[in-house]
């Protein structure tokens, strides 16, 4: 018996070691865009259909702060605008100094610019450029959307000159940098219009303001003031991918293909129908907490969890109310758990960090992999501990060039890879367990 022992061990230490690796399973895109966002005040303007039918061609997208007045009296123009992709915004109704407007005429005058921008475009949310850049906390009270400032201030106003519009913005463009101009001078229109082959040679993304928040991740907020929108290891890819365009006939060729297919067979993900598995379409978090209860096989309580946001009757709210009294969630009467935003990396590390700590698998986890990362200084101090866990075990992994991009959304199929790694890293003592049994038998 004894030397049939030490085979099985010998046996199945080469057995473990030729296990497949699945570390590469998981790589984030890399979407590595350079976002500018040129903003247009004063108008509309007679120049501005110009203007219009050249982003057009160019397929670029600017934000508008219009008057109320001249948009009331071009709402075709403003329409159309908002038709193609651009952003309205107000630039109050008839260019007042806001911080010398009493309360009330400060009220009105922004109530009214923001009620002319939506019933012409319909759009929600007015952001806010104040007339000469003048703000106070009374204007910050009442401003309705963001405040909006620029990196770039072009003078175009002041030397109405095409060749010094064009070379202003060539020279001063960076990537998250807002530019101001006018579209109410036939030379800033044209300036601009000349630098924009040079902007695309360079790699530039035209995009709206509340787009280039967006893809940085920067969450606005009302009366709050912005200039800029660098790139802090957030770079999302555009609004409209957002999986609907990816090819499903080509799932076998997706990276993750092979994740993509244990998940399903575990029963862990589905298609998000019955033909699409949309792996590039972000998770959302109330998603990710169902994936985890599935994952425990529990049976789940009955009752929600105490969210304010979460409705009972969501597909999410039982597994909500077993991740929070099981502490993968923490749950505060009133607060608000986010169902349906999307689930960040490094959320997603707390998460399952946490899923491992309840099922007492902790101690499992095999830590070899990779300790510090180039953008270490971006994971939120809270979600410092299970990130290093979750990396150093590699169910988690960085980008090749050694970035975490911890505020990133994790990707259906990154949540697909990373589950995968971590099942793995579980059933490796079973595997064991289970070349015993197959070698000695009971
Ligand atoms: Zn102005």
């Amino acid at each position: 018996m004894r030397p049939w022992f030490l085979l099985g061990i010998l046996l199945s230490l080469i057995f473990c070691m030729g296990m497949p690796q699945y570390a590469a399973a998981e790589e984030p895109v890399d979407y590595g865009a350079k976002l500018l966002a040129v903003t247009f005040d004063d108008g509309p303007g007679a120049d501005t259909t110009r203007l219009l039918d050249a982003l057009k061609a160019n397929n670029a997208h600017v934000t508008f702060f219009v008057l109320g007045k001249l948009a009331e009296n071009r709402p075709e123009i403003v329409k159309r605008a908002y038709s193609e992709g651009h952003q309205i915004a107000s630039h109050s109704w008839n260019h007042a100094k806001l911080t010398s407007l009493s309360t009330e005429a400060l009220q009105n005058d922004l109530n009214c610019t923001a009620g002319v921008i939506r019933n012409i475009t319909g759009q929600k949310d007015v952001y806010l450029r104040p007339p000469y850049g003048s703000y106070n906390d009374t204007v910050r009270a009442y401003a309705g959307g963001p405040i909006i400032f620029w990196s770039v201030d072009t003078l175009d106003w002041k030397y109405r000159n095409v060749e010094t519009v064009k070379q202003t913005i060539l020279d001063q463009a960076e990537d998250g940098g807002i530019i101001l101009l006018h579209d109410i001078h036939p030379t800033s229109v044209d300036g601009f219009i000349a630098s924009l082959g040079e902007l695309k040679a360079r790699g530039y993304e035209l995009v709206t303001v509340s787009e280039l928040f967006r893809r940085r991740g920067v969450v606005v907020e009302n009366g709050s003031v912005y200039i800029s929108a660098p790139n802090r290891g957030i770079n999302l890819p555009p609004l409209n991918y957002d999986g609907k365009e990816y090819d499903e006939s080509k799932l076998d060729e997706h990276w993750a293909y092979e994740a993509i297919c244990f998940v399903r067979k575990k029963g862990l993900l589905e298609g998000t129908s019955e033909t699409e598995f949309s792996p590039d379409k972000y998770m959302r978090r109330g998603m990710f907490v169902t994936v985890l209860a599935r994952l425990s096989g529990e049976e789940l309580p009955a009752k929600a969890a105490g969210f304010s946001d979460i409705d009972d009757n969501a597909y999410y709210a039982s597994s909500v109310a077993w991740a929070v009294q099981h502490k993968i969630v923490n749950g505060e009467y009133d607060a608000q758990f986010g169902p349906n935003e999307f689930i960040t990396r490094e959320q997603l590390c707390v998460m399952l960090d946490r899923y491992a700590a309840y099922q007492e698998e902790q101690a499992k986890i095999k830590k070899e992999g990779v300790t510090s990362f180039t953008d270490e200084e971006e994971i939120s101090p809270w979600a410092r501990e299970s990130v290093t866990l979750m990396v150093q075990s590699n169910v988690v992994n960085g980008t090749t060039d050694g970035a975490f991009l911890p505020q990133n959304y994790a990707t259906r199929a990154e949540v697909s890879a990373v589950l995968q790694n971590y099942c793995e890293q579980m059933e490796h003592p079973s595997l064991w367990k289970q070349f015993i049994f197959w070698l000695f038998g009971e």
